[in-house]
């Protein structure tokens, strides 16, 4: 009987899986035999049991899919932990209606987010409105890859989680992920020389190891936009720092749109909602509102 050990799968490519084994290994696996009879197809992020069968060569066999508790469509990755969606506070201008789409999609998947703006030592005029996002309910961090400001605590939160980063280009993602890996490079050796390196491209969905049960997934662009699926009158509820007023306002089913005595739009005057998110919500609710009629 071959050894059976556990590990996460971190690339698929044409039929073969790598696996990061709990022996430190990086296994080629296939996955033959035990899926004819279910859908359940491996993914990259998925936990499983692997059946050694070539220990010279680090190759195995697939034998069974642990539980996943999520997964994505965009990039395909099942176990996320986490999203870091990053923007730069300046260079380029951060798009804030994107970002709040973005947010609602990941609220629909059910995905934890962090906000992560870069380039803090630009100093811009609209930093104010990059603060605001303090207040969405969402953990808002500052970072400088370039200066190295705010990247211990950036470490901190992808420690022994699964993290996808996302982002539009040019607002230093790749910056931001090179300032993070160091430290972890030196263990990870002897898994990122087995994966030729060379051929790394993104289009494959690819989970980055960073020593103990750290893995980050970089992806281009945005996963699923979701945004489309959702009813106008449920989008409040994918607002956290909104979804607090849910039927608190003089109208029980208050869409905090032009609705008279809105608690919402009293919270945006006081400055206790972000301006930038609540015209957002405005913009999105107005859109999905006209989608219907069609
Ligand atoms: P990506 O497209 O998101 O992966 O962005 P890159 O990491 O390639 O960075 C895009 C540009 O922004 C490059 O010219 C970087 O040097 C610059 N950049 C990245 N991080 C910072 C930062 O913290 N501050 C400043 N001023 N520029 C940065
Ligand atoms: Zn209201």
């Amino acid at each position: 009987m071959a050894d059976i050990i556990s590990g996460k799968i971190i690339k698929g490519i044409g039929g073969f899986y790598y696996i990061d084994a709990e022996d430190g290994h990086l296994y080629e696996c296939k996955a033959k035999g035990i899926f004819r009879n279910k859908k359940i197809k491996p993914l990259v992020g998925d936990n499983v049991n692997i059946e050694i069968l070539d220990p010279e060569n680090n190759l195995g066999n697939i034998v069974e899919i642990l539980p996943r508790f999520n997964s994505l469509i965009r990039p395909a990755v099942a176990n996320v932990d986490q999203t870091i969606i990053i923007f730069a506070v300046s260079e380029p201008e951060p798009n804030f209606n994107l970002l709040d789409r973005f947010l609602v999609s990941m609220e629909k998947s059910g995905v934890e987010t962090i906000i992560c703006f870069n380039k803090t030592d630009l100093s811009p005029d609209n930093m104010e409105a990059c603060r605001s996002y303090s207040k969405s309910g969402y953990e808002t961090i500052f970072i400088s890859a370039r200066e190295g400001e705010g990247i211990d605590r950036l470490r901190e939160i992808i420690k022994d989680r699964t993290t996808v980063f996302a982002g539009p280009s040019g607002v230093g993602k790749s910056s931001t992920l090179n300032a993070i890996k160091p430290e972890a490079e030196a263990q990870t050796g002897a898994i990122s020389d087995k994966i030729k390196r060379g051929k790394h491209t993104t289009r494959h969905s690819e989970l980055m190891h960073i020593g103990g049960r750290t893995y980050i997934m970089d992806t281009p662009g945005f996963s699923s936009l979701y945004v489309d699926s959702i009813e106008a009158e449920d989008l409040k509820e994918y607002f956290p720092d909104i979804a607090a007023y849910t039927g608190k306002c003089r109208f029980n089913m208050c869409n905090h749109v032009s609705e008279p005595d809105c608690l919402v739009k009293q919270a945006v005057a006081d400055g206790e909602i972000s301006r930038i998110r609540y015209e957002d919500y405005v913009m999105i609710y107005n859109d999905l509102k006209e989608k219907r009629k069609w």
